[in-house]
């Protein structure tokens, strides 16, 4: 008999300089962890991840309200009596969430947490879990908008400095050309350069984004709204910049639409929202068989997301830089181990599941809220 609960603990952390995008402006880290907690013949084993979602539907669909009330109220309900055979596994969580339909943030959050408890009782990690091999992983910068053009070179300068090896630059309408232009010229040509427009423009605007194509982008991410896959593929098929769907791909199914209507040259995958890291191995391997590059992507992730997401990009497929920066550019002070760049890289750990151990002082420190639910035994 294994007796399983879990925490959910909403952590607000503070950023070490303001995030703003198209969507708006964040001063801290509002996130939702999960803890899944099992206790059975081989005594107490702990898993731990991280929730994608934000406090609004800015940017992903669900809520952490959302996710909270799925998890407590719909998910955990359906383990009922599953644990009385011995250790859940992800398989068998898989299939009792098989009849909810969407939530994927909230699905990949038990998923993940039960992955990482799982991967610890039997120590391994989740690089070999993956099937692939530890490796440096370039990681590049995302650049929010500042106020003005000198600001933004002068934070640009920093990341070079720091050793980041690409430069993302979030747009929107009124900072687009502008912006990019400077950063060329200051910088030059050789400068790894994308930008991410996260949704801000329409396709009234491919004319405008054309321009972009004279500054030799990597690519142009998420220009158009999510579900407009269309204006996506006019796009890419002008054979300019390369067009690369970030908010658009939510499940497997949809990387498959999108490469079939040519709507991406490029996959931004980001584990928390497309349902966990199976999923997310499973779209890398869909692009990777249709030739699509993908990179991974980040959500200002603490230690626990950013070990797991480091994991993922060790896969074949990864194979432009990711967004998961060192911790010092988001944290002054994170709930587990710091990472550093070394040659404009990171490197996942190497200890049994996301192989963080997690500061439980810190978690404290930064908990706003927190509520434990049991998994019932029948
Ligand atoms: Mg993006």
């Amino acid at each position: 008999m294994t007796r399983i609960d879990i925490e959910l603990r909403r952590l607000e952390l503070p950023l070490v300089r303001p995030f703003r995008t198209s969507k708006g402006e964040e001063t801290a880290r509002d996130v939702l962890m999960a803890r899944w907690r099992e206790e059975g013949p081989d005594g107490v084993i702990e898993g731990w991840a991280e929730c994608a979602a934000d406090a609004e539907p800015t940017y992903f669909p669900e809520t952490i309200n959302d996710v909270t009330s799925c998890v407590t109220e719909v998910l955990v309900p359906r383990l009922a009596g599953l644990a009385a055979a011995g250790p859940l596994t992800v398989g068998g969580l898989r299939a009792a969430f098989a009849s909810v339909p969407g939530h994927p943030i909230a699905r990949g959050l038990l998923e993940s947490a039960l992955l990482d408890a799982q991967l610890r009782r039997h120590g391994m990690s989740l690089v070999d879990f993956l099937g692939s091999a530890r490796r440096p992983i370039a990681v590049g910068v995302s650049v929010g908008i500042p106020g003005d053009i000198d600001t933004l070179l002068s934070w640009v300068e920093g990341y070079l400095r720091d050793g980041y090896r690409r430069v993302k630059l979030k747009i929107e309408p009124g900072w687009d050309v502008a912006p990019v232009r400077a950063v060329r010229e200051a910088f030059g040509d050789d400068l790894p350069l994308q930008v991410d427009a996260n949704q801000a423009y329409s396709a009234a605007d491919i004319p405008l984004l054309s321009r972009l194509d004279a500054f030799g982008l990597l690519l142009i991410e998420q220009p158009f709204a999510r579900h407009e896959l269309l204006a996506h593929a006019a796009l890419a098929a002008r054979h300019g910049t390369p067009v690369c769907l970030d908010e658009s791909i939510l499940s497997l199914d949809d990387a498959m639409t999108a490469i079939r209507l040519g709507a991406a040259d490029i996959v931004n995958i980001k584990p928390s929202r497309v349902g966990g890291y199976l999923t997310a191995r499973s779209i890398h391997d869909v692009c990777l068989a249709n030739g699509i590059p993908v990179f991974c992507g980040g959500t200002l992730e603490t230690a626990v997301g950013r070990a797991s997401n480091l994991a993922l990009a060790t896969l074949p497929g990864f194979t432009l830089p990711g967004d998961i920066s060192a911790t010092s550019r988001y944290f002054a002070r994170d709930i587990g181990a710091s990472f550093e760049l070394v040659d404009g890289a990171l490197v996942a750990p190497s200890g049994p599941g996301t192989g963080v151990d997690v500061d439980l002082d810190a978690v404290e420190d930064f908990t706003t809220s927190a509520q434990w639910v049991s998994v019932g035994s029948a």
